[in-house]
């Protein structure tokens, strides 16, 4: 007996949309994203589409019509529900573009709750493009089947980042000069929590000192080495995920 095909096929095509999903309801899918399906994907009727809205969660939902500039979908039914975002922010430097967007992807893949770009002394680069940013964030969470989208804020100034820093939340400082070793430290602190990481150039020693002055900092190595915002940035919060997020099995 031939094995049923699994439903919905893996290699369905998987949007995010703005409106709230609701089993039954049809959704007109206009612009870049009815060209990716219906040139790059080529849905014809019939054929399954994953939606997710950043609310209610992911559903199926099958082709009804494919017009030259409109995708049409109904919504069969829900999957899965709205993950459980871990409570982890990822406050990081801006970086050169190419090296933050790699940032922002991994970020939105490794699972963060919310990623907040910080200006800092030494940034070469000193603004994001937001809507950039936020197709970036959407296509990797697309990518990598999150159920929901990390938060994604304007670039903080450190100062005022540090100034306004909400006091239960830890804030992991990636320090190259030394600290506790990061798997340590996440997994002992209890909470929610965040990782603060550097740009090219690192922190001033007017920032550094102004960051382990704040109560809510611990100061965490990363090993012995000296590495890229990016790669610490990564490293981070893959040890994060490992010892305090959702990589960890059901207590
Ligand atoms: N001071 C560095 C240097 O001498 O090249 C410049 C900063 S480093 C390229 C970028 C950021 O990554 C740092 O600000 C820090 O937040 C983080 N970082 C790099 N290596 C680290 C390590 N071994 N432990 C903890 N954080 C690290």
């Amino acid at each position: 007996m031939p094995a049923t095909p699994a439903w919905p096929p893996k290699s369905a095509p998987r949007l995010f949309i703005e409106d709230v999903i609701a089993g039954g309801r049809s959704f007109a899918i206009e612009g870049p994203q009815a060209h990716y399906l219906a040139r790059v994907m080529r849905v014809g009727e019939g054929d399954t589409v994953i939606l997710c809205d950043n609310a209610t969660g992911e559903w199926a939902t099958t082709v009804s019509q494919v017009d030259k500039r409109r995708v049409t979908l109904k919504a069969i039914e829900r999957l899965r529900e709205r993950e459980d975002v871990p409570d982890f922010w990822l406050c990081a430097a801006l970086l050169k573009k190419d090296r933050f967007d790699l940032v922002l992807e991994k970020a939105t893949e490794l699972g963060v709750g919310k990623i907040r770009p910080v200006i800092t002394r030494r940034c070469v680069a000193d603004k994001l493009n937001a809507d950039r940013a936020s197709s970036l964030v959407t296509e990797a969470a697309e990518q990598c089947a999150r159920t929901a989208l990390p938060e994604l804020d304007a670039p903080v100034k450190l100062d005022a980042m540090l100034r306004d820093w909400p006091q239960e939340r830890h804030l992991f400082f990636a320090d190259e000069d030394g600290g506790e070793p990061a798997a340590d430290a996440f997994c002992y602190a209890e909470g929610p929590a965040a990782l603060l990481v550097g740009p090219e150039g690192g922190f001033d020693d007017e920032e550094r000192a102004a960051i382990r002055a704040h109560p809510a900092s611990v100061a965490i190595s990363l090993g012995p080495r000296i590495l890229r915002g990016e790669t610490a940035a990564i490293a981070g919060m893959a040890v994060w995920m490992a010892e305090a997020g959702d990589w960890i099995g059901e207590e």
